[in-house]
């Protein structure tokens, strides 16, 4: 279908003002033209349809481009696709567990991409075994934050009695810099009077956003933290690992 020519034919179909709107949004198959998008997508948002709605508010000029690109959301609408199909075979049966973990072992780790399914799969965990905490790096660097509250939950509350701090190798956040992360901010839009204001209250970005040199020290500092902290029982087990990201080795520190 030629877009560009043909599309007013069909300009009261509520889904084909979206369709064409977002493609001459993002270019795709046709000539990349916001005005146009706008109104199609302005038209479809008049007759009810939330996500056309959605993309609008996105294009704040003529030149704006949309937060949401068609590649992410196509990925998105894609899983959608497959959990449909997931719960309609109930495949779910087969994870079927409690919310109490079977091992009583709470593991604080690295959201790394490289450890979603390398992980539990490098140490036998299946479903309802475990608790796994995810944060960058793996590390907890303050002792209120919300690290801490999830292994408090996980004792207290589901009786967990042991605790493993899994670092791993080429982390990204070791050697990550505040600054440069500030710097990225800025380029993204962030107004540097709220970054300003911010350090103007106490709150040191930098050091907040900033990584840490050493893998294994950072690790072996949060195990530390987390032994000694005040709310966190005495009987309770924490140790150091860190972990190839590629083997799945798990070296104990
Ligand atoms: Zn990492």
């Amino acid at each position: 279908m030629d877009c560009e020519n043909n599309y007013n034919t069909y300009d009261d179909d509520v889904e084909v003002n979206f369709t064409v709107g977002r493609r001459f949004l993002t270019g795709n198959g046709v000539e990349k033209d916001i005005k146009k998008a706008k109104e199609m997508l302005s038209k479809a948002a008049a007759m009810g349809h939330s996500l056309a709605k959605q993309l609008l508010d996105t294009i704040k000029d003529e030149s704006a481009k949309p937060v949401v690109t068609d590649e992410s959301e196509n990925e998105i609408e894609r899983m959608l696709a497959y959990n449909k199909r997931f719960v309609e075979s109930r495949a779910y049966e087969h994870f079927s567990t409690s919310k109490y973990p079977d091992k009583k072992i709470a593991i604080v780790t690295c959201m790394d991409t490289r450890l979603v399914q390398l992980l539990p799969a490098a140490l036998g965990i299946k479903n309802g075994d475990v608790k796994i905490i995810k944060n960058a790096g793996g590390t907890i660097t303050n002792p209120f934050d919300s690290t801490i509250r999830s292994l408090l939950v996980a004792i207290y509350e589901l009786g967990v009695n042991e605790v493993m701090i899994i670092g791993h190798t080429g982390c990204g956040v070791q050697g990550m810099d505040g600054k440069e992360m500030l710097h990225l901010m800025e380029e993204r839009g962030i107004d540097d009077e709220h970054i300003k204001l911010m350090q103007h209250c106490g709150i040191d970005l930098e050091s907040w956003l900033h990584g840490f040199d050493k893998t294994d020290v950072a690790i072996l500092e949060t195990v530390d933290l987390v032994k000694n902290h005040p709310l966190i029982p005495k009987d309770v087990v924490v140790r150091g690992y860190i972990m190839d990201s590629t083997t799945g080795e798990l070296v104990t520190l």
